[in-house]
């Protein structure tokens, strides 16, 4: 705690939150943040940088609603998903009285906005979404308000049957929303939920252009819901959050050509996941391998300093810990080129591995 009494204690009780790129490492190959390795090119012109964005870029709306199969009106662009996840809390939860539920491990921000706002955490165990059945998982749910569901899920890889989203929505309505981030849904895209957008009033879901679209830089996400979801959203959000800037690029990074392309590298990454997958399963330097539905794998090492060696290496991998172990790790899945890099480091593992099995016997 601080000795500074101006802060509340909710905020004086905040871990920094260690997101992939704080965490201060060196190295040349990046796979530690789930970012696409495939690099856009982006020449713009603007001339009316004098002039206050529109608030809600009308032709990203209509790109994004078209590619979403929604209407413009159930489509709100955010500052990357993180943003519509803080929108959803300070909108829709009563600080120190509502609860939002979260089903770990999962991705970190959920826990971060609720405690920045306040928000007690429902925290549930990731197994009981996946095995326990809709009347156990509603019943754990309670009263909470918001029901954040990653899926598929950062950092497991596990996907979620959308005919149980489904049953927990239609369980869970007007009781509380339920949140799917489908941050990595490009890679599984017939997984998704915003099918039931039309039919559930409080299904809610969350999207990015950081993950398949190659735009982390660039900091655009959307909030797809029904409108009279979105509504109170859009009286608290910022008056122009998305600048003209950022607009000019999201609108061309939706057309149909690029949409195309983003699909081919999807598949282009899928394949490159199928090969890690291989890699990681005939190698005994890896005790466990989630087979994930993202642009990531998620592995048990059977030794921790098996991540330093490759720090060493110039290879940067996001190590955390899991089940109370700390010895694993997640793999972005980068470029042909960045996954041999893996493969270099996997072979040097399984040598040593090989050589200390020998000294053994
Ligand atoms: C990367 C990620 C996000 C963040 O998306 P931004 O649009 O970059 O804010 C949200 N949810 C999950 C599960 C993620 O992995």
């Amino acid at each position: 705690m601080s000795n500074n009494p101006l802060l509340p204690t909710n905020i004086d009780a905040l871990a920094a939150y260690s997101s992939a790129k704080s965490e201060k490492l060196t190295g040349t190959t990046w796979l530690n943040a789930n970012e696409s390795p495939y690099v856009k090119n982006i020449d713009i012109t603007i001339d009316d940088l004098n002039r206050y964005p529109d608030p809600q870029p009308a032709s990203v709306i209509d790109h994004y609603a078209s590619y979403a199969q929604l209407t413009p009106e159930q489509v709100l662009m955010t500052r990357g998903a993180d943003e519509g996840i803080e929108l959803l809390v300070r909108t829709y939860c009563q600080p120190m009285q509502d609860s939002v539920t979260l089903f770990l491990p999962t991705y970190g921000m959920y826990k971060v906005t609720a405690d920045t706002h306040n928000v007690a955490i429902n925290g549930l165990n990731q197994a009981l979404l996946l095995e326990g059945t809709v009347d156990e998982i509603i019943t754990a749910v309670g009263d909470s308000k918001l029901v954040f569901i990653c899926n598929p899920n950062n950092p497991t890889g596990s996907l979620t049957p959308l005919d149980k989203i489904k049953a927990i929505a239609a369980a869970l309505e007007s009781k509380a929303l339920v949140i799917v981030d489908e941050a990595y849904i490009e890679f599984c895209p017939e997984q998704s939920a915003s099918k039931l957008i039309n039919e559930f009033a409080n299904v809610v879901v969350l999207r990015t252009l950081s993950k398949a679209f190659a735009l982390a830089g660039l900091r655009t996400g959307f909030t797809l819901a029904q409108e009279s979801v979105l509504a109170p959203i859009r009286k608290v959000i910022a008056p122009y959050p998305v600048s003209t800037v950022v607009a000019s690029i999201a609108a061309s990074a939706l057309s149909p050509n690029a949409i195309t392309s983003m699909r081919r590298q999807v598949s282009i990454l899928n394949a490159l996941k199928t090969k890690l997958k291989q890699w990681l399963a005939a190698s005994p330097a890896v005790l466990q391998v989630l087979s994930g539905e993202g642009n990531f794998v998620t592995l048990k090492l059977a030794d921790k300093n098996s991540f330093n060696i490759a720090l060493e290496q110039g290879l940067v991998m996001r190590a955390f810990t899991l089940h109370g172990e700390n010895n694993w790790l997640r793999i972005s899945i980068g470029n042909e080129q960045e996954l041999e890099q893996v493969k270099i480091w996997l072979d040097c593992l399984n040598q040593s591995t090989t050589q200390k099995g020998q000294e053994v016997s």
